[in-house]
């Protein structure tokens, strides 16, 4: 009990420097700087050296930085105010229940997990933005008057590092992730459920449906995540709204030619697959730069196929990201070739369209080069839209915020695409989603050279809090 009323009287003891603080800064004082910057970058920090190698951030599902991380995640949540716990998949969750809310709680989150030589803010900041939005809240005593409970999750895996499955954590919330995946090996051969054991978490085949949250009980789910590309910085604005995430198909194609000499073959009587190859990777980025040159639009609002023009345009990337080639030695004409191609739009039917193209043209390349060409489709997933609703009250909230920070009128908040696949991905397949992408340096993630300036934290979690104390 004695304990009961320190805390309360250490609380009263911040709310009380707090609004004095605050009432100082005169015009200042609903940007709560502390909380939602000084801290939050701290707080940044502090998880980016909770990791499992030496010299860079690793952080992989359940690895013992994984479950450190999660430990030190949950005394911010404790210190916002949050109720919190791990579920049977390790994703930790915090929650605040309003006297007075209704059922449906609106989810906020991101991941935990980290590639190999990670960045500290990928995941992260979606997590630390989320907290401190409600520590603001909750300091303010906004957080009772809320009319629905509030729930942040900091998923367990995303990246599929230690797996190569991604979105284990969210998929299992969303009821999407397949019972098998329990089974799936690590490198070291230990499976999911294996290493769910280790960490005494009982999780089997039977049970893992009850993970899954009723869509009934849930308003929506919000994403903060960094933009991870340059458009942000190239407009000079610190936040923008995401439109949807793109779709994506990961092909890998084959070339075939004929192996020889290099020395000994004359140019004219080669099948050479390496030069085939560097044709077909040319004229896929030409039609990946200028979709409109290669497929016709038939209707009369540049409409073909029922897929806008526009809109793929717009969206569309393509890359080819790792090549291998047989014998690979430097006198010999190799006799096979293979890559892969990733392709990524918003618009799923656009994105058939550049794949049709795309064989058509490899037909006409392999003819005429006289090697055989196989494509296989290795991954396909469809585009998922951000709500309509959610965006607009986001970008409200965004606009909002850099408003009251800059004392400037920014005009519209951008709306942007992503690339990128994310935790709201695998949460739309349970609840509306909206996302707010934040400016990272030189668009760079995955690398220890992302940032995130101390402002732009400070602006997102001004806008997440802004979000949920005018529309929750
Ligand atoms: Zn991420």
């Amino acid at each position: 009990m004695a304990s009961h009323y320190t805390i309360i009287l250490i609380f009263s003891v911040s709310i009380a420097a707090t609004a004095s603080t605050l009432l100082s800064d005169g015009l200042k004082n609903d940007l709560f700087p502390e909380i939602l910057r000084d801290v939050a970058v701290a707080r940044l920090y502090e998880l980016g050296k909770v990791s499992d190698a030496d010299g860079y951030l690793e952080r992989t599902f359940l690895s013992p930085a994984s479950i450190r991380a999660g430990n030190l995640i949950r005394t911010w949540m404790e210190d916002a105010g949050l109720t919190t716990w791990m579920d049977g998949l390790g994703n930790v969750h915090g929650r605040i229940q309003p006297p007075n809310a209704s059922k449906k709680a609106l989810l906020l989150g991101s991941h935990l997990d980290t590639v190999v030589d990670a960045g500290m803010f990928d995941g992260a900041l979606g997590i630390i933005s989320a907290i401190s939005a409600l520590k603001v809240l909750n300091v303010t005593g906004r957080s009772r008057n809320l009319k629905h409970p509030v729930e942040v999750i900091a998923f367990c895996d995303e990246e599929g590092v230690r797996f190569q499955s991604t979105f284990l954590g969210s998929a299992a919330i969303a009821g999407v992730l397949p019972v098998s995946t329990l089974q799936i090996p690590d490198k070291s051969g230990l499976t999911v459920q294996n290493v769910l054991r280790e960490n005494l978490i009982d999780t089997t085949e039977e049970n893992l449906s009850q993970l899954k949250y009723d869509a009934d009980s849930v308003l929506g789910y919000v994403e903060v995540h960094i933009e991870q590309g340059p458009v942000l910085e190239s407009v000079g604005l610190p936040l923008a709204v995401v439109k949807g995430i793109a779709g994506q198909t990961r092909i890998k194609l084959t070339v075939r030619g004929s192996q020889g000499h290099a020395g000994t073959v004359p140019m004219s009587m080669r099948q050479d697959p390496m030069v085939a190859a560097a044709e077909l990777i040319v004229s896929l980025e030409s039609l990946c730069k200028r979709p409109q040159d290669y497929i016709s639009s038939n209707g009369p609002d540049g409409q073909c196929n029922a897929f806008s023009i526009k809109s793929l345009s717009g969206s569309l990337v393509c890359t080819v990201g790792e090549i291998s080639t047989w014998p690979s030695a430097s006198n010999v004409i190799p006799g096979q070739v293979t890559f892969t191609i990733d392709i990524r739009t918003i618009d799923d039917i656009g994105r058939e369209a550049i794949i049709y193209e795309l064989s058509n043209q490899m037909d006409t390349i392999c003819d005429r080069r006289s090697v055989s060409c196989i494509m296989e489709r290795k991954h396909d997933a469809n585009a998922v839209s951000c709500d309509a609703g959610l965006n607009s009250q986001l970008k409200s909230a965004a606009y909002a915020a850099i408003k009251r920070m800059t004392g400037e009128d920014i005009g519209d908040v951008p709306v942007l695409m992503s690339g990128a696949g994310h935790d709201a991905m695998a949460m739309s397949h349970l609840t509306k989603i909206g996302m707010l992408f934040v400016r990272c340096r030189g668009g760079i993630s995955h690398s220890p050279e992302e940032h995130v300036l101390e402002d732009d934290v400070w602006a997102a979690g001004l806008a997440i809090h802004a979000f949920l104390d005018t529309n929750l």
